[in-house]
């Protein structure tokens, strides 16, 4: 028998768990949760989940800032832990984007972030154990840095729970009915669900559910390796956040480790997301190591602890599609986050849950986001490549 909810989000990572909890908060609590598998077992549980600022437009500075202090303040304003740890953000520039650095920096200012351009010397100061060596700039942000994207993501659904909401785990929903271009349900392995509102936040799996509706996204599936590693002795081990394009490598301490992963300009390696390789690539261990070496020297003695993969969910113009369907009322898209979603969902759970309940955000102008920016030529333009922005 079918069960009558307000909404159906698919899709228990990150940011079905945020827009689930925010719902929630705003009085849509009869909602279920539906998850394929386990709680953030798509790109979420796999992220590095560093929380920066540095972005080149003014939607995303003002999402990443209202979402950082939603991860630094996470038990006032959620309740429980993001695991969000303040350790400071450095971004390492080559010299031929430093003129975009510098616009980006300035835009970051005027809009509150606490960022600011320094020197070598300064970065030796904050942190010695990172050689500057040949960046063109550097950027350093006191307030960013990295959170844990499972006990954020169980935290956001802990408190959409003590609200009302309900969580089926191990339960891939296989179709949604439409009749008259409206929602009639949900079915899932284990359920049924009588909706008028669904929510598609499948990540990796979106045009899977897409294909559900008859709605494509222009997403590709990309794999993502990154290999924990143990500084010989561990006081060579930097305590920073950081980002490093000249290296193209990203990089945060992980209890007495370091967790790095390959940032762009890379080459991507598209996959079937139920079929590829979840584990590292020796070659890729190997040129880790290589890379991070050049930036931390220390870390040339390292031990090499694990390696793994995990999965991004790439739009053309890496910024996410988030909005309504005109041609399927109650359908909403938060898919295609493009490797850097972690760090702005809980902007993502507020402004969504604003347009389920009132039919548009009071926070931020999610039109920027529709779907149809590729075809009309409003795409985001990057600054720097990849999932930079
Ligand atoms: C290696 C790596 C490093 C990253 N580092 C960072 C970083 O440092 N900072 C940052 O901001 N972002 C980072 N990201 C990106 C970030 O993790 C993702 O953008 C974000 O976690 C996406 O969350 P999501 O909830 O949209 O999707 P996901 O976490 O992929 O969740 C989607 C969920 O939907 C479920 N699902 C799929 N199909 C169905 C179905 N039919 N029925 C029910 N459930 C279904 C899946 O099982 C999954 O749990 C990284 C990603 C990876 C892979």
């Amino acid at each position: 028998m079918s069960q009558a909810v307000d909404a159906v989000i698919i899709g228990a990572g990150i940011n079905g768990a945020a827009i689930a909890f925010n719902l929630a908060k705003r009085g849509c609590k009869n909602i279920a949760v539906v998850e394929r598998f386990t709680i953030a077992s798509g790109g979420t549980g796999k992220s590095a989940a560093i929380v920066r600022q540095h972005y080149s437009n003014e939607i995303l500075i003002r999402m990443v800032r209202r979402s950082r202090d939603i991860f630094e303040f996470f038990d006032d304003e959620v309740g429980g832990s993001a695991g969000f740890v303040r350790t400071g953000y450095l971004f390492f520039v080559p010299g031929y984007v430093v003129e975009a650095f510098k616009c980006n920096i300035a835009l970051q200012k005027k809009l509150g972030v606490r960022t600011r351009d320094i020197s070598k010397e300064e970065s030796k100061e904050i942190c010695p154990q990172i050689d500057p060596g040949d960046a063109g700039a550097i950027a350093y942000e006191p307030d960013s840095g990295y959170a844990d994207p499972y006990e954020s993501t169980v935290s956001y659904l802990q408190a959409a729970k003590a609200l009302g909401a309900r969580l089926y785990q191990s339960s891939p929903v296989q179709s949604v009915h439409v009749r008259g271009g409206k929602i009639e349900c949900v079915v899932s392995a284990k359920e049924e669900f009588a909706t008028r509102v669904v929510v598609n936040a499948s990540g990796p799996w979106a045009n899977k559910v897409g294909s559900m509706v008859n709605i494509t996204y222009p997403i590709q599936v990309t794999r993502e390796q990154e290999v924990m590693f143990r500084a010989q002795p561990q006081s060579l081990c930097p305590q920073l956040t950081v980002s490093d394009m000249c290296n193209a490598i990203y990089f945060h301490p992980f209890g007495q480790d370091l967790l790095v992963g390959r940032g762009f300009p890379k080459e991507y390696e598209h996959v079937d997301p139920d079929n590829y390789a979840e584990g590292s690539d020796p070659d890729f261990i190997e040129d880790t190591a290589e890379r991070i070496a050049k930036r931390v020297p220390g870390m040339e003695s390292a031990f090499i602890l694990k390696g793994y993969s995990g999965l991004y969910d790439v739009t053309p113009d890496w910024h996410p599609i988030i909005g309504t369907h005109p041609e399927l009322d109650g359908f909403i898209s938060v898919v295609g986050t493009s490797g850097h979603g972690f760090k702005l969902a809980p902007a993502v759970g507020e402004a969504v849950s604003q347009l389920v309940v009132d039919g548009k955000s009071s926070t931020f102008d999610l039109s920027q986001f529709s779907a149809d920016r590729f075809a009309t030529g409003h795409s985001f333009k990057a600054a720097y490549g990849g999932n930079r922005a």
